[in-house]
Order: C-alpha cells, then sequence, then structure tokens
C-alpha cells in the first residue's frame, strides 16, 4: 500500500508522516532528502543549474541511495552518508531552486517509485499525490498557515541550540512557497482525490491518529 503526503514546507509532514509509519508498521520516505542531497552536490561543486548541460553532467556524476538504518531513513550521496549536513536553511533553499528544473526531478522519480513499489510506504514531498505516486490508495495534503509553520520551525531550530529570526524565517517560508507552487514542472498543488488537512490547530498526533485510521480502513477493504 501506498500512501502519498504532500504540502508546504514546515506544514509537520515529516513529523506526522514518520509516525504514522510507526503505527503502521510502513516504510517512511522522505523524498525532500533526496532533493536536498542534490542541491547540496549543486552548492558544494558549484554548479550552474541555468545551465542545462552543466546541470546534466553533474546529474550524471551522482549516486543517490537511500538506505534504512534502525528504521531511520539515511541518504548517500556518492557513498557518503549527508543525512545530517543536507539540514541546512543554505541546502533547502538550493533544493527548492533547483527541484524546479527538469533534469533534476527526472532523476529522482524512477528511484522513488521503485522504493514505493517494493513496500508499503507513506511518502512525504510536494508531488508524490499528483505525480510520484498518481495512484496512491491515501493521499493527504497536509498544510498549517505562514505563522503557525514559522512558529513551528523557530522552536526546533531552538531546540537544535541555535538563535533563529522568525521574520526571515516566515519570509524564507513565503518564498519557498511560491518557488514550489509556481514552478512549471510538478508544482505543489493538492491531488483531487487527496484529503485536505488544515493543521493549524489540530494536534500532530491527531493528524497522525487521522492518517493511520484512514489507512487501516482502506487495508480492511484491499
Ligand atoms: O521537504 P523539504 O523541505 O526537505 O524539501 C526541500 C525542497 O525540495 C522543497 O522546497 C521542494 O522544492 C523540493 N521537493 C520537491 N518535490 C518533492 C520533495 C521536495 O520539489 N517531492
Amino acid at each position: 500500500m501506498n500512501i502519498a503526503v504532500d504540502g508546504p514546507a514546515g506544514a509537520g509532514k515529516s513529523t506526522i508522516a514518520k509516525l504514522a509509519a510507526e503505527k503502521l508498521n510502513f516504510i517512511y520516505v522522505d523524498t525532500g532528502a533526496l532533493y536536498r542531497a542534490i542541491a547540496l552536490y549543486i552548492i558544494r561543486n558549484n554548479v550552474d543549474i541555468e545551465n542545462e548541460d552543466m546541470l546534466k553532467k553533474a546529474l550524471n556524476d551522482i549516486e543517490i541511495d537511500i538506505r534504512y538504518e534502525d528504521k531511520i531513513q539515511m541518504v548517500y550521496l556518492n557513498k557518503e552518508n549527508v543525512s545530517k549536513l543536507i539540514r541546512t536553511e543554505e541546502v533547502g533553499n538550493m533544493a527548492s531552486k533547483s527541484s524546479a528544473k527538469k533534469p533534476v526531478r527526472d532523476r529522482l522519480l524512477s528511484l522513488q517509485r521503485e522504493i514505493a513499489a517494493e513496500n508499503n510506504v507513506i511518502m512525504d514531498g510536494r508531488d508524490i499525490g499528483t505525480n510520484v505516486l498518481k495512484s496512491a490508495e491515501l493521499k493527504i495534503y497536509l498544510t498549517a498557515s505562514v505563522s503557525v509553520r514559522a512558529e513551528r520551525r523557530y522552536n526546533q531550530l531552538k531546540e537544535k541550540g541555535e538563535n533563529p529570526d522568525i521574520k526571515r524565517i516566515e519570509e524564507d517560508i513565503i518564498v519557498r512557497d511560491r518557488q514550489d507552487m509556481t514552478r512549471e514542472i510538478a508544482p505543489l498543488k493538492q491531488a483531487e482525490d487527496a484529503i485536505y488537512l488544515d493543521t493549524s490547530d489540530m494536534k500532530i498526533e491527531d493528524v497522525s491518529e487521522f492518517i493511520v485510521n484512514s489507512a487501516k480502513k482502506i487495508m480492511n477493504k484491499i
């Protein structure tokens, strides 16, 4: 069974999907991490993403693997575990820019589909329900207001011991939403058959419980 969870940055997708995957004993696939791994390579190698030949050459030199270590997703870029290194705002912003490029999206499509074909997955991203797993049995579109998303991000960074600026985070979220929603290829939007959930006033546990219950109902029917 495949569950697709899409939505904008900071909507709580990964926390919610991880919890639901644990309860359902499904594999959780964070597809943003794959785009981030490519973005890290682009930053490190000064790849000009506007130069298609250069971008394609870079993509040929990239090998990306997903492995599960103690049930936690690890992403390898040319055999290096980059799972921690990709979690910076710089990499996230580059991922948002480079993911709009067709060669980048083409490069990751089959990898995502292969994992979903072989496993029960809950996969989160931006175009999972609309493009990657169009026939997923359950699709969820998760969102929350910009201020709630910024506050969640702010608290996460605070917990990590950083000293974030909430205004800056809000601005980043607005830019990222615009880039992800208005790009030509596979823009972020709700799939017609997805359930829309605004999590601004919901508890993470309640949202994940809703997904688990919906999935169980579908599994009982299959
Ligand atoms: O979810 P996360 O913030 O890690 O994603 C980073 C960026 O990767 C997003 O802003 C988006 O542009 C891109 N992405 C995408 N399609 C996906 C997952 C992520 O375009 N399925």
